[in-house]
């Protein structure tokens, strides 16, 4: 078992205390127990958690502590990290392109009895691989109308509804239980992308006329980042009410979700150091080799806020280039960064809403490997938290804070 993580009352006491070289992850196991409840409260039905998000063993069992018992996975090692921690949960194998042996490893070996597919060739692998029918779950994948979203999954994966039609009843003929599955993209931001897809469901389900066991809503459940604030997860709980009310489901039909993003991204910061500052840029040793790719691969914008313990910080901000450790020149922030202008060399930043896609996606490059987890005490930091705290230095930043929406986030 791996041993409990140093828990601080805060992030800064952490820093005071540790005085880091190295990022810190800063799990708030408080918030995400608190999120996770929430969405088991609001959610009409099952609530899998996507692990590929966030796989570290102490928000896993987080999530098992607040009641989460049904987990997303997409590859043999998540599937076994699942099933050697929590005997009693049960995996799902989400992903619609799977090796043979890796099914034959998850039905023999795992147990695992729902799988995803997109296309005939992948239902015949599963066919070939578990024999079909015997209480087999097989949910069809399905193309969905294009929302506004950070990534447009519908892009990768998922069969048009034709063909959605066709595989449903291969899927019913080959004695499986049937499934339809989506997900609208990562970070969106409509909730009506949901009631959208859950209608072409209806109509899917409609031609198809065979049974439907399961309709898997998928994840898309935004988190709160620099000016991108989500409305709240209740505007995506109704719009999803709504589409269930609007179709005709067979009153044992299971509704599941599949939360990442909006379930962890708020429960963990990240403190880095500042290890030189230049006039307009400073250095730090976390990148987007590391913690930061997706400022990169989805452009978001992550709230930061200054530590320096024990002496005072500039009241005024500055517009700063972010340099990640390594040795590469694209290694840095895709964006300008306001932090106090006094920035120096051993100045720590807090950055917020790394919950989801952070450590889940570092690499080794150069030599650096961000891996240390510690828990903490203080609520998530968003992008309003930080316009008070710099905003309690500033009064440009204090106008700016109260110019800001509440926070509003869905986590
Ligand atoms: C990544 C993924 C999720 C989680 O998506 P978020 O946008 O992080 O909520 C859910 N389901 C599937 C199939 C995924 O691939």
């Amino acid at each position: 078992m791996a041993p409990k993580l140093s828990h601080f009352e805060s992030v800064d006491a952490m820093v005071a205390r540790l005085k880091p070289g190295y990022p810190v992850y800063c799990l708030r196991p408080h918030e995400l127990e608190r999120a996770a409840k929430t969405y088991l409260e609001l959610f009409p039905g099952r609530v899998l958690y996507a692990v590929k998000c966030n796989p570290h063993i102490e928000v896993l069992r987080t999530l098992y502590r607040a009641g989460l018992r049904h987990f997303d996975t997409a590859s043999l090692a998540e599937i076994a990290l699942i099933r050697e921690n929590f005997p009693q949960a049960d995996c799902y194998f989400m992903h619609p392109v799977k090796a043979r042996s890796a099914i034959l490893s998850a039905h023999e070996v795992f147990n695992v009895d729902h799988y995803v597919i997109d296309h005939a060739a992948e239902l015949e692998k599963l066919v070939d691989v578990t024999g079909g029918g015997d209480g087999q779950v097989c949910l069809v994948r399905l193309v969905t109308p294009q929302h506004d979203a950070l990534y447009k999954l519908s892009e990768k994966f998922g069969a048009g509804a034709d063909e959605a039609v066709d595989l449903l009843k291969r899927v019913d003929a080959a004695g499986f239980q049937t499934g339809l599955a989506f997900h609208v993209g990562s970070q969106c931001r409509t909730p009506d992308a949901f009631r959208d897809a859950i209608e072409l469901v209806g109509r899917v389900i409609e031609r198809a006329g065979v049974p439907l066991h399961y309709l898997d809503v998928g994840g898309g459940f935004p988190a709160a980042y620099v000016g991108d604030e989500p409305q709240p997860l209740d505007a995506y709980m109704d719009a999803i009410r709504d589409g269930l009310r609007a179709i005709k489901l067979r009153g044992d039909c299971v509704v599941m979700c599949e939360p990442g993003r909006g379930l962890v991204a708020g429960a963990m910061s990240l403190v880095v150091q500042v290890q030189l500052r230049k006039s307009g840029a400073v250095y730090i040793n976390d990148g987007v080799y590391h913690s930061l790719s997706e400022t990169m691969t989805a452009g978001v914008k992550l709230p930061m806020r200054l530590i320096r313990p024990n002496a005072p910080i500039a009241h005024d901000l500055a517009s700063f280039s972010v340099y990640g450790p390594t040795c590469d020149c694209t290694d840095v922030l895709p964006y300008q960064v306001e932090l106090p202008a006094d920035v120096r060399e051993g100045d720590w930043i807090e950055i917020g809403q790394v919950g989801a896609y952070s450590n889940a996606m570092t690499t080794r490059f150069n030599g650096f490997s961000p891996e240390t987890f510690v828990t903490v005490g203080d609520p998530p930091l968003t992008p309003a938290a930080v316009a008070r705290a710099h905003g309690a230095a500033s009064p440009d930043a204090r106008e700016a804070a109260h110019a800001e929406p509440a926070d509003a986030g869905a986590a």
